[in-house]
């Protein structure tokens, strides 16, 4: 579900023209749309009601502070992985008692920081930060609360380079080691056990490795119980997939059907770590085509976005749909195109050999589902400040990050 579409031929977000909000800001940019943002934390939020859980949104999709403005003020929590990101959670208002600490490289200031802020838990991903934690909570006169991070060995099957619970993956503790890693938590003095956390990857349309790796780690609740480690929470981690193109993710409440029987009689409370499913479609790219040319027998459609803007095409091969922001009164013909950026790399591209509206020099286009991993994951390559984004609500736009000048880019560096 989301709130952009046509009217009359012209590309709105919610009740705005796109084309009158380029004028205004200028091109590219980012475009999310509040009210869709909105409404998939609520639905997951409701389809998640009858279960003792929190839903701590996943920073690292989109930090903007407005993004994470809005969902804190529905009620999220935040999933962290760096200071930068608990910093971000703590400025817009996210209760330190709805933040969990992930990573695998948490560092000396990182861990105390966090401390002080009175987090819920650190996801511990290793030995040797876990007594980085004990020895810094014991510098500090307190005590971390902490769950570890699971490796349960499961093949998400996703992309490799978003696939995260396989044993060849740099994250968590294997899970035949767990019991003994608890032990030894177990016995520190100034570390808590209170959970467990597994995150077995990114953009997942399946459900089966989501049950099957909930399987695997009641399992081994069980046999803490056993041993008198009783946990409070399981943190199914995030990774729901979106629909880029012709995915079919499962909905939220096929998801929570699918792991509610195994987490029920646990009296643990399930926090769960959503970034791409709450972000991604709320959010577009928009961008002006600069330049049309066919070199031999290919096409390509310049645009003033590139690589530097949005890299998943360029790391991941990642598909994102591409539509003209005018649709033409008669119908258009269609060319096979590269849609490229204006970046010296030759992996700079949106779209390779794609079949697209003929688009003209000028023209607006919007590169679809662009919310997450999008703006987060942008750099200053070539030297092109970062570009804007925007907020819809409603009626109402908001510049949330004005364009950034060249005197800005330069502004920490010294000669
Ligand atoms: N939790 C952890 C530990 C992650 O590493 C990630 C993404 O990499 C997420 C949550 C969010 O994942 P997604 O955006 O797929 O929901």
């Amino acid at each position: 579900m989301n709130l952009f579409g046509y009217r009359e031929g012209t590309f709105w977000c919610e009740s705005v023209p796109i084309p009158q909000i380029a004028e205004k800001v200028g091109t590219p940019f980012y475009l999310y749309s509040k009210n869709t943002l909105l409404r998939h934390y609520q639905r997951l939020d409701e389809s998640l009601a009858g279960i003792d859980h929190i839903i701590c949104y996943a920073l690292k999709a989109n930090p903007s502070l407005s993004v994470c403005k809005v969902l804190a003020d529905a009620g999220s929590g935040a999933e962290i992985v760096s200071g930068g990101e608990l910093y971000r959670a703590l400025r817009v208002g996210v209760s330190p008692g709805k933040i969990v600490y992930n990573g695998n490289g948490k560092t000396a200031p990182e861990i105390r920081y966090a401390l002080e802020s009175g987090i819920l838990m650190f996801n511990v991903d290793s030995e040797s930060e876990l007594h980085l934690l004990n020895q810094i909570a014991n510098e500090l006169g307190c005590t971390a609360h902490v769950g570890l991070r699971v490796n349960p060995d499961i093949d998400p099957r996703t992309h490799p380079y978003i696939s995260t619970g396989l044993r060849e993956n740099k994250f968590g503790i294997p899970i035949e080691e767990a019991l003994e890693f608890y032990r030894k938590a177990n016995a520190m003095p100034n570390v808590k056990v209170v959970g467990i956390h597994k995150h077995i990857g990114s953009q997942i349309v399946d459900l089966s490795p989501f049950v099957e790796s909930l399987q695997r780690i009641m399992l081994l609740v069980k046999e803490l119980s056993r041993i008198g480690v009783h946990l409070r929470c399981i943190d199914m981690g995030g990774g729901i997939g979106i629909t880029y193109n012709e995915e079919t993710p499962p909905s939220f409440e096929d998801y929570v059907s699918a792991i509610k029987p195994l987490i029920k009689d646990s009296g643990c409370m399930l926090i769960v770590e959503p970034g791409r499913v709450i972000v991604g479609n709320a959010g577009v790219l928009i961008t002006r085509v600069v330049h049309v040319k066919a070199s031999g027998n290919k096409n390509f459609v310049v645009v003033d976005a590139a690589m530097n803007d949005l890299i998943r095409p360029s790391i991941y091969g990642a598909y994102h749909n591409i539509v003209p922001v005018e649709q033409s009164a008669n119908c258009r013909a269609t060319i096979v195109a590269d849609v490229v950026g204006g970046i010296c790399e030759s992996a700079d591209f949106f779209a390779r050999g794609r079949e697209v509206p003929e688009l003209k020099a000028g023209e607006l286009v919007a590169i679809m589902s662009a919310g997450a991993y999008g703006a987060a994951m942008a750099s200053n390559y070539n030297s092109r400040p970062l570009i804007a984004e925007v907020m819809v609500d409603g009626s109402q736009t908001m510049i949330i990050r004005r364009r950034q000048t060249y005197e800005e880019m330069v502004s920490l560096e010294s000669f």
